[in-house]
């Protein structure tokens, strides 16, 4: 189409009118202002699943990047793991639910309920927070009974340190976490100067100048 514009025209005003358009062009990418990131944090893909509402109420406000720990590759049995069928599923089912959602998908690669928060791991999961400067963070709360869960959230916490940013930080309850919780309620008492001690500390870590890492139970 240039080369159509250059000979067949005044090549000076096809020159002029190319240049406007790419000036064009650059003031209106200046004039969308890049969107803040939110990383949701997962052991398994349909941790994400579970958290769909949420994410789908950040498009247009937030950019969605979704970071799963593991494949899910032993969800479907004995059999399916070693045959790399269950992996092969979910992961395309992930990358489908991401995309229907618009949000980005990045994968850790560790091994569905044999997973862990090791040196390797945490450095790729650092590299991955340090490129998108993530403004939040969604994980899952540590208290839990399995333990995949509870590397992603070693991962995030060691990946945060390593990554030097200061993003803020949400825990998921999940319904099979809120027994541990149980344990305060034995002595209201414990319960009540847990609370109090809980909130003096929180608010000492939100006003220490060198630590402005907020943590909060993000609640849907
Ligand atoms: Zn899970």
């Amino acid at each position: 189409m240039t080369a159509g514009i250059l000979k067949g025209g005044n090549e000076m005003e096809a020159k002029k009118m190319l240049v406007a358009f790419a000036a064009c062009a650059a003031l209106c990418a200046a004039a969308t202002p890049a969107l803040e990131k939110v990383v949701f944090v997962g052991g398994h893909p349909d941790d994400f699943a579970a958290q769909i509402g949420l994410a789908l109420l950040m498009r247009g406000t937030f950019e969605v990047h979704v970071v799963d720990f593991t494949h899910g590759e032993r969800g479907c049995g004995k059999e399916k793991f070693e045959s790399g069928w269950t992996k092969a599923k979910r992961t395309k089912e992930e990358e489908s639910v991401c995309a229907a959602v618009g949000a980005k998908l990045h994968w850790l690669d560790e091994v569905d309920g044999d997973a862990y928060a090791c040196r390797e791991t945490c450095a790729k999961f650092a590299e991955i927070l340090k490129e998108l400067q993530p403004r939040a963070i969604i994980t899952h709360w540590p208290l839990d009974q399995h333990l995949d869960h509870v590397m992603a959230f070693t991962a995030t916490m060691k990946a945060i340190h390593l990554a030097k940013i200061e993003p803020e930080i949400y825990l998921d309850i999940l319904l099979r976490s809120l027994k541990f919780l149980r344990f305060s309620d034995i002595i209201p008492i414990i319960k009540s100067s847990l609370c109090k001690f809980h909130n003096r500390k929180l608010q000492k870590i939100i006003k220490t100048e060198h630590n402005t890492l907020k943590f909060s139970i993000f609640e849907i």
